[in-house]
């Protein structure tokens, strides 16, 4: 077991993310040191729901508390008004009050949703984040932000909204697909490319077996990896709680990244475009930052090792160059990446040369 502190200013912010492989056994005891009211909602996606909801309905209730399973249907489209709105019925009619709480078990769909309901419910009721995929057990689950889809973007509408526990179990891993394992890989690799060079290590060596292998076998590096990966995460929201310099850096890789996910519909899985972003962000360091050549190739080698790509895929040149523009609300010759000056330390460019970046795509192009 392994405890991260979130250190945050303010009375009663501060959090801890607990590492415990099998820890949703251990779920009641942690909450019972932290909230105030045994009153619980469970909110989850059908799948996962049917996964490890009862279980967990279960050892609450011996715990006692007193728990009610919420579901939503799985995927992008619960992140929603009208979900969240059906939600906020369903906890009125109820009778939730600021007693009780909420917990987000599953993806960063399921955290994103609960954690906006929690902030907008009564002006805001506690939330206990339970991540069940790689990806918001690295990235979605830490660092308060919470938001829904409207029909004109991504994330359009959304609030801080701090959980007063991440508790990381990564057995939940365990019944992931691989193609959604993947999508958190590409998050993993981030967060060592910007901060933490023995990360990219143990990745490339005993950690590329260890993903290669579906039963995930070797527990404690697995824990290992998930702890260093949600501990950068940690420091940098810690650092910045809201989006300044600080925390951009954890955009690595996914400046070019939106726009591809943008380009080609959102058909593009989000981990892949990001693969392929950072990618384009190390070959831009190696022209810009005075990253070695042959550190840009070894991070190549490691994302397609990992089985993430790092060519484009075959979209048009001038949609992905337009959503870029777009994305980062620029319209002159100069746009703003991430790069990295060496392994572990990451830097704000401002100044990368558009036609640069439409040189890379014209050459990393998947036929
Ligand atoms: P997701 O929540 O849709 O989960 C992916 C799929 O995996 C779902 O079908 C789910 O049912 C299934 N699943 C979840 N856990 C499982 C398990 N243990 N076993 C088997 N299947 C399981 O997707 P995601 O990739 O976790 O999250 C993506 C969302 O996270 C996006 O909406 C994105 O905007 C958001 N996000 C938020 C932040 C933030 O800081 N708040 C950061 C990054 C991403």
């Amino acid at each position: 077991m392994k405890v991260i502190p979130v250190n945050l200013p303010g009375q009663d912010r501060s959090y801890q993310i607990v590492l415990d492989a099998g820890g949703r056994q251990r779920l009641g005891d942690y909450l019972s040191q932290l909230l105030p009211g045994r009153r619980l909602w469970l909110v989850s996606d059908t799948l996962v729901a049917r996964l490890y909801g009862q279980e967990i309905v279960d050892h609450l209730r011996a715990q006692g508390f007193q728990v009610e399973l919420l579901t939503v249907a799985r995927g992008e489209r619960s992140k929603s008004w009208p979900v969240a709105a059906r939600l906020i019925q369903q906890l009125l009619a109820q009778g939730t009050d600021r007693g009780s709480a909420l917990l987000a078990l599953g993806g960063g769909v399921v955290g994103d949703l609960t954690g906006f309901v929690a902030a907008l419910f009564m002006r805001g009721i506690p939330v206990v984040q339970v991540p069940t995929t790689l990806l918001a057990m690295v990235d979605a689950s830490i660092g308060g932000k919470t938001a829904i889809n409207l029909p004109a973007g991504k994330n359009l509408v959304g609030a801080f909204q701090q959980p007063s526990l991440v508790l990381i179990d990564p057995e939940f891993l365990l019944t992931l697909p691989a193609r959604e394992r993947r999508q958190g890989l590409a998050e993993v690799v981030k967060a060592g490319f910007i901060r933490d060079q023995g990360l990219l290590e143990l990745l490339a060596g005993p950690g590329r077996r260890l993903f290669g292998d579906r039963r995930l076998t070797d527990r404690d590096l697995l824990l290992e990896i998930v702890g260093r990966a949600a501990a950068i995460k940690a420091t940098v929201v810690a650092a910045d709680e809201r989006e300044g310099d600080l925390r951009r850096i954890l955009n690595f890789g996914h400046t070019l990244g939106h726009a591809l996910e943008k380009a080609a519909h959102f058909r593009l899985p989000h981990g892949e475009a990001v693969a392929v972003g950072m990618a384009a962000a190390l070959d831009l360091s190696a022209a810009l930052t005075g990253l070695p050549t042959s550190a840009a190739r070894e991070g190549k080698e490691l994302l397609t090792a990992l089985g993430l790509p790092t060519l484009a895929p075959p979209l048009p040149e001038a949609e992905v160059l337009q959503a870029l523009r777009v994305d980062k609300k620029k319209q002159g010759q100069h746009l703003v990446f991430v790069l990295l000056r060496r392994f572990g330390e990451a830097l704000v460019q401002p100044d990368v040369p558009v036609a640069l970046v439409a040189e890379w795509l014209a050459h990393n192009r998947r036929t």
